[in-house]
């Protein structure tokens, strides 16, 4: 098996973007920080079955981390990441440095507003603004047809569809089903960061999700049912609570019922490692 070339500046992404468009051939791109796992891998699948040629990004983005400590503990795994990627035979993985993306003098962000506030964004100040500017940049880079994102990160994937529409972008944003571990847990590059005692501790993250959205399925309001899931998360070990919010699935207003398709999403942190998840309800 041929590892996938491993391309790090934007003109020699430019040079086999610019071949594959020129033979009428589709792109589909999937935007990675790396450490990949099997949720990864499935967006790769997805854009296989969806495109002629396929590029995986690698790139750990400064700006959209808010917290120092987190950007400095980040897992790095190129090696890893490359032999994970080589059965999929993707056509190039695109790692680019810093300056790539961020030249000398860089002065522009892309910024969302509404998607943005609440949940993720109260909690991670400019997180979205990073994530948003990097995105607009990966997808004008790649020139692809197709991104695709999961839904573990769903208000993300919010955010970055209304990015692209707003701006005219050539890129169609496509999501993708979050993958979990036997136990419910979603796969996480920060997974790796639990230690043991916590990692047994992270599916009840999952679990009361799916208990809350039972019971407001069956007309419970949201307000005394998710007091209850803070106290079973806090006995269950976790630390510090950001959000249980329940939201619509198409726009993200804040609901108090089911009453339209909705995603009930949380973030709460195990020791040094903050977590979050969401599912459908309704
Ligand atoms: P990240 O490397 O964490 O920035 O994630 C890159 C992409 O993988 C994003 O679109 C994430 O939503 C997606 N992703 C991360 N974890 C999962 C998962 N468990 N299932 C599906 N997609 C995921």
């Amino acid at each position: 098996m041929t590892p996938p070339p491993i391309l790090r500046t934007k003109a020699a992404l430019r040079a086999a973007v610019l071949g594959w468009k020129r033979a009428g051939e589709s792109i589909g791109v999937v935007p990675t920080m790396g450490a990949l796992h099997a949720g990864h891998l499935s967006l790769v699948e997805s854009a296989k079955a969806g495109c002629d040629r396929v590029i995986v990004t690698i790139f750990v983005n400064p700006k959209q981390f808010n917290n120092a400590a987190d950007l400095e503990n980040y897992p790095r795994t190129e090696l890893a990441d490359a032999e994970k990627l080589a059965p999929f035979a993707v056509d190039a993985i695109y790692v680019p440095g810093p300056d790539q993306i961020y030249p000398e003098g860089f002065a522009t962000t892309v910024s969302v507003t509404g998607l943005t506030e609440g949940l993720c964004g109260s909690h991670r100040p400019g997180h979205f603004d990073g994530v948003t500017t990097v995105c607009a940049k990966l997808f004008l880079q790649t020139l692809a047809d197709r991104a695709y994102f999961g839904e573990k990160d769903f208000q993300q994937l919010q955010v970055v569809t209304r990015m692209a529409r707003d701006l005219d972008l050539l890129t169609e944003v496509i999501g993708c089903p979050t993958v979990r571990e036997p136990d419910g847990l979603a796969l996480s590059s920060r997974n790796v960061l639990l230690p043991p005692e916590s990692r047994a501790v992270a599916p009840a993250l999952n679990r009361v999700l799916r208990q809350v959205a039972e019971r407001l399925s069956d007309g419970e309001s949201l307000g005394p049912v998710r007091f209850q899931a803070e106290a079973a998360l806090r006995e269950a070990g976790f630390t510090k609570l950001e959000y249980i919010e329940l939201r619509a699935a198409d726009g993200l207003q804040t609901l108090e019922h089911p009453t339209r398709p909705a995603r009930l999403l949380a973030a709460a942190w195990l020791g040094g490692v903050r977590l979050i998840d969401n599912i459908a309800v309704g």
